[in-house]
């Protein structure tokens, strides 16, 4: 692996004519321009390799559901097992369909529902602000920088706008799966989304995921390979089939554009482009993971 390879994967992608498009439900990310694009690599010898805009931090939105997961699987083990699946989902992030089908239990903690359900879990006997400050102190652990912050504009939108994501919250609270005011928990949630981060930070922070460090791990094994399990089998919402297709390794994609990419003992892949397709996962940055899983046969298959 060159950063060579990562350089011609970001100038194929600037060939590209269609970049998809931006967030439009959340207004502070509706307007940022989808042509631009970052890639950061982490590798078991400890280099880490970047192309394009990988200093620039973009909101990591749902790749932060890896990170409140790991937290919660952290501080309260298999408790969250009993108020959220780990089956994929089929549908999109947000759908209601499935829970009014399974009594408000939602799929798994990827989509929104099962992230709002787990953001409650790690609530338990806690203020927001503490809640938040454990899943930043974790990525920034896992990161090794502290220079990772929330961007309180985009909370703020989304908490406005988010009329979706106060549906769940309150569908959930109807069927006893909050524990919660759904203001409280979906405040919480919604703070937790605004985190962001460049490429070459995600990059370095996947790296416990990726088993990639030696001696003593942010996130212990046992926990990673089942984030991974989860990521592989619901990362990509309703298009987690395809991405397991088109790209062979365990994923989480966020409406901000970014995905974190795994590449269990070989690799740790942050890619970011803004524009997204029709699944609500970024458009470009599923090309380059598809291109990247090509040329190095990295997939786990
Ligand atoms: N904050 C976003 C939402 O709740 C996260 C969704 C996503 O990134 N897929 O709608």
């Amino acid at each position: 692996m060159t950063e060579r390879i990562l350089q011609d994967i970001h100038d194929e992608i600037f060939r590209l004519d269609d970049w998809g498009t931006p967030a439009q439900y959340i207004p502070e990310l509706a307007c940022i321009p989808p042509r631009q694009f970052a890639i950061s690599v982490c590798l078991a010898n400890g280099d880490c390799l970047n192309a394009g805009a990988s200093d620039r931090p973009f909101s990591i939105q749902s790749v932060s559901k890896v990170f409140s997961l790991a937290a919660t699987l952290g501080r309260f083990g298999d408790q969250l097992w009993s108020r959220v699946g780990r089956e994929p989902s089929g549908t999109s992030f947000d759908s209601v369909v499935l829970l009014e089908r399974e009594n408000g239990r939602p799929r798994n903690p990827f989509v929104n529902a099962g992230a709002i359900v787990t953001t409650d879990v790690l609530l338990a006997g806690r203020q927001p602000k503490q809640a938040l400050a454990e899943v930043l102190g974790l990525i920034r652990a896992m990161a090794e920088t502290d220079d990772i912050h929330i961007n309180d504009k985009v909370a703020t939108s989304e908490r406005l706008t988010g009329a979706r994501n106060k549906a769940l919250a309150h569908y959930l609270q109807s069927h006893g799966n909050l524990q919660n005011e759904p203001d409280l928990t979906l405040g919480t949630y919604f703070h937790q989304c605004a985190i962001e981060m460049t490429t070459r930070q995600l990059a370095l922070a996947g790296r416990s995921l990726a088993r990639l460090r030696a001696g003593p791990n942010v996130i212990s094994p046992r926990h990673a390979r089942r984030i991974n399990a989860l990521m592989m089998t619901c990362g990509h919402y309703d298009g987690s089939g395809e991405f397991a297709y088109q790209v062979g390794l365990p994923g989480k994609s966020g409406v901000g554009g970014g995905i974190l990419v795994i590449a269990p003992r070989v690799a740790s892949i942050a890619i970011w482009s803004p524009g997204l397709n029709l699944y609500g996962n970024s458009h470009a940055g599923t090309r380059a993971a598809a291109m990247l899983a090509q040329t190095t046969c990295w997939s786990v298959f």
